[in-house]
């Protein structure tokens, strides 16, 4: 039996890297399973594999009525939702081969970075919420970064919307608080070998953490009850000493 029998969790970005990382262990560890994200034909490889039951419902994460479509599709499907794990993000690196400074920005680069990283998170959460406070139970937990946490040059939209999810976060948790909904950030504690590093060099690549480095983390904070830790924000590994 494993430690989150027969909670659906929804995991946003389950296409590939740390998304696809966590859906699967959480499959591993017994939960109905959610994957989401925009490509559909990765996600329902990604779900052929897994060993319980899932449910692939792509959606952008930025568009309202397609977000509220894969929450009403997982209450028809499962009847309910334990865990929404907000992971889908995207950063400049991917797209310009590098950092890049507030300059050389433009308007629609920021408004891409802070509508998936942000925007999407509230989406998702906003339409989760009601169930969970139905349930009198729930866990959101919002993937971010140590650049949520310091900030870098040249990264400044991803910096901005990491710290907006990280006050997002609390403020999640403190709506949550009476209702059995906790809230936490968990991020890898370092850079991860998956797509949004797709230009460094190989023997870089080979070098940083692999995509199952939250898992552990992710289950752990999924299987908290109601009164569980929450409002907080640390790297994986601290997650896993404080909960483990
Ligand atoms: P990744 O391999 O590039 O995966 C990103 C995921 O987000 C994909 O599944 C992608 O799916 C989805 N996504 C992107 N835009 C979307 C949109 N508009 N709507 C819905 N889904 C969208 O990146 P990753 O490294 O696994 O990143 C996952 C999370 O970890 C992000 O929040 C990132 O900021 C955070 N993080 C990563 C690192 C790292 O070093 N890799 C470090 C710290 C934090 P589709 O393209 O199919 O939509």
């Amino acid at each position: 039996m494993g430690d989150l029998q027969n909670d659906v969790v929804i995991v946003t970005g389950a296409s590939r890297g740390l998304g696809r990382a966590m859906v699967e262990r959480a499959s591993d560890e017994g939960a109905r399973v959610v994957l989401t994200a925009r490509d559909e034909e990765r996600m329902d490889e990604v779900a052929t594999d897994l060993p319980g039951e899932s449910l692939v419902a792509p959606a952008d994460v930025r568009d309202a009525a397609a977000v509220e479509r894969v929450v009403d599709r997982t209450i028809e499907e499962f009847g309910r939702v334990d865990t929404l794990v907000n992971n889908a993000g995207v950063s400049l690196l991917g797209m310009y081969d590098g950092r890049t400074s507030l300059e050389e920005i433009s308007e629609d680069d920021w408004d891409t970075v802070l509508e998936v990283n942000l925007k999407g998170v509230f989406l998702f959460t906003r339409a989760v919420l009601p169930h969970m406070y139905e349930q009198e139970q729930g866990n959101v937990i919002n993937i971010s970064s140590g650049l949520g946490r310091h900030a870098i040059a040249g990264a400044g939209p991803y910096v901005s919307s990491k710290w907006g999810l990280e006050g997002l976060t609390q403020t999640i948790a403190l709506e949550g608080e009476d209702r059995g909904v906790n809230a936490n950030a968990l991020d890898p504690g370092g850079r991860v070998d998956t797509d949004i590093w797709a230009h460094l060099p190989d023997e870089e690549r080979e070098e940083i953490l692999d995509p199952d480095v939250m898992n552990d983390a992710a289950v752990l904070l999924a299987a908290q009850g109601p009164d569980g830790v929450s409002g907080e924000s640390m790297p994986a590994e601290e997650w896993e000493q404080r909960l483990g």
